[in-house]
C-alpha cells in the first residue's frame, strides 16, 4: 500500500483500521448484502475505566495499553475479520459469514484474552485490563448506524451488568 493511502485508513498508535475505513468499508457491505448466504456479526470493544489508566499512569501507559490490547485482539480473531479504533479507547470488529450466536463466543474468547494476562506497562510494571463488548447480528439492508447503536446498547449493559463481559443485543 502507498505510504499516503495507508496513513488515511491505518490508526497509527494501534495499526488497525481508523474509523473513516470502518465507515466506507460498512457502507460498502450494505450493498453487498443478500450475495452471502452468512449473515455479518459485529462488535464494539470498550477498554473499561481506562481514563483511569491514562490519570493514574500517564498517557505514554495509556498508549502502551492500547498497543497490546490491539495487538492481543489480532492475534485472537480471523484474518478476514476487520478490526477498527473508532475513538480513545473504543474498537470495532467485524465479522463476515458471522452469526451472532458465533460472535458472542468470539467476544467471550476476546475478554478472557484481555483479562487474564497482565498488560506491561513499562518499568516492569504490571496492570490488570478488562474490555467490555457489545455484540449484535447485522440485517439484511440494514444501515451501519442502526447496527453500531445495537452494538451499543448491548455494549452499555455489558457496562451496566459489572463490565469485564460480553452482552449480545436483544
Ligand atoms: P469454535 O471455536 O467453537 O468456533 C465455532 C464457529 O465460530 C467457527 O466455525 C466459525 O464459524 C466461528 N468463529 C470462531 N472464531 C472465529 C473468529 O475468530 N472469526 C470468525 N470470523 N469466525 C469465528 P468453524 O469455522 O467451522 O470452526 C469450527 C471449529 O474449528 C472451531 O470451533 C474451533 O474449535 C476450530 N477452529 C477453526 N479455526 C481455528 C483457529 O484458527 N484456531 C483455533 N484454535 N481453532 C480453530
Ligand atoms: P487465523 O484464521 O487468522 O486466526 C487467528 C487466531 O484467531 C487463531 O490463532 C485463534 O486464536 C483465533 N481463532 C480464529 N478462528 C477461531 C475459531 O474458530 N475458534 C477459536 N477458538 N479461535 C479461533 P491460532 O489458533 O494460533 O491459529 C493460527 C492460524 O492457523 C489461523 O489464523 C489459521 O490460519 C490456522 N488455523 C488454525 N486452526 C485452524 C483450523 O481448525 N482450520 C483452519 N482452516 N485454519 C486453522
Amino acid at each position: 500500500m502507498q505510504m499516503s493511502v495507508e496513513m488515511a485508513v491505518i490508526d497509527p498508535l494501534t495499526g488497525l483500521y481508523n474509523r473513516r475505513y470502518l465507515e466506507s468499508h460498512l457502507a460498502g457491505r450494505a450493498n453487498h448484502d443478500g450475495a452471502s448466504p452468512r449473515p455479518t456479526a459485529l462488535m464494539i470493544l470498550d477498554l473499561d475505566h481506562f481514563k483511569s489508566i491514562n490519570d493514574r499512569f500517564g498517557h505514554a501507559a495509556g498508549d502502551t495499553v492500547l498497543k497490546q490490547f490491539a495487538h492481543r485482539i489480532r492475534l485472537n480473531i480471523r484474518g478476514v475479520d476487520l478490526a477498527a479504533r473508532v475513538g480513545g479507547e473504543e474498537f470495532v470488529i467485524v465479522l463476515p459469514e458471522t452469526s451472532g450466536m458465533e460472535a458472542q463466543m468470539i467476544a467471550q474468547r476476546l475478554v478472557r484474552v484481555i483479562g487474564q494476562e497482565a498488560f506491561v506497562i513499562g518499568d516492569g510494571r504490571e496492570l490488570q485490563v478488562t474490555v467490555s463488548i457489545g455484540v449484535t447480528e447485522a440485517r439484511p439492508g440494514e444501515a451501519a448506524e442502526e447496527v453500531l447503536q445495537r452494538a451499543d446498547a448491548a455494549l452499555y449493559r455489558a457496562k451496566g451488568d459489572g463490565r469485564n463481559r460480553s452482552e449480545v443485543a436483544s
